[in-house]
């Protein structure tokens, strides 16, 4: 589903060129659940901005779904991007002046769906995260676990290939941090969406099926895993 290929990318520090990422391998099949850690500076988040088609590589393959992603221009791109990934953030990211219901239906209403359908879709997956009861609440009237479950909703809504979630528990309280990850491992089973998780911490890493490091730019997988 998510295949790439010797993905190389380098950053301009003044005179120097900084190697980020040097030769990155990756498949992510449907159903996946991968943790990616590594030391701050690693790489982590140029990885993930290519995988989430927000950044791209100087060179290298990225099949998304079979379709070549660095050959589309920014539009192509980012309505591929809506169609195919859904992101989760340390911070959630709602807009806070959107209710629970709209922030989670934005997604599909970016897609031109109907108001009606985008709503009714995004009920439905608000359901499966436990936020059904919220539907009206705006993201400062929520707790931090229960804007993550929202924005995890809105992830799921439009059906993506894969949810990326860049230290989705890093701003929660241990017992709120276990709840989110066990809602991703749920969803993940149930929804068999892949989802790839960035994370500084290794007991989310351990409840991954999939574990990856990522040192000096280079990605290694632990074999244990699988
Ligand atoms: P991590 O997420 O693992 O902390 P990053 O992918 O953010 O690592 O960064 C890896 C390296 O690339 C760091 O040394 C960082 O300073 C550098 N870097 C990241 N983005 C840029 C940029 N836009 N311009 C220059 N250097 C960058």
């Amino acid at each position: 589903m998510l295949q790439l290929t010797d993905i190389r990318k380098s950053f301009a520090l003044g005179t120097l060129a900084v190697d980020v990422l040097r030769g990155v391998d990756l498949e992510v099949a449907e159903g996946d659940l991968l943790s990616i850690m590594g030391p701050s500076g690693s790489g982590k988040s140029t990885l993930m901005n290519i995988l989430g088609l927000l950044g791209r590589p100087d060179s290298g393959t990225y099949l998304l779904n079979g379709r070549n992603v660095l050959t589309m221009n920014a539009r192509e791109l980012s309505a591929f991007r809506n169609a195919h990934i859904g992101f989760v953030f340390q911070s959630f990211n709602l807009l806070g002046h959107l209710t629970t219901l709209e922030n989670t239906a934005l997604p599909l209403a970016y897609r031109g769906r109907s108001r009606r359908e985008s709503r009714r879709r995004a009920r439905a997956i608000l359901e499966k995260v436990g936020m059904d009861d919220r539907l009206d609440h705006r993201p400062h009237q929520l707790s931090g676990g229960q804007r993550q479950r929202v924005a995890i909703a809105r992830a799921l809504v439009g059906n993506p290939a894969a949810v990326l979630a860049d230290e989705p528990t890093g701003a929660l309280d241990s017992d709120t941090a276990d709840e989110v990850m066990n809602l991703l491992i749920r969803l993940n089973r149930e929804e068999r969406v892949a989802v790839v998780i960035i994370t500084h911490n290794p007991v989310v890493s351990l409840l991954c099926k999939r574990r990856a490091l990522i040192q000096d730019g280079v990605l290694l997988e632990d074999g244990s895993g699988q």
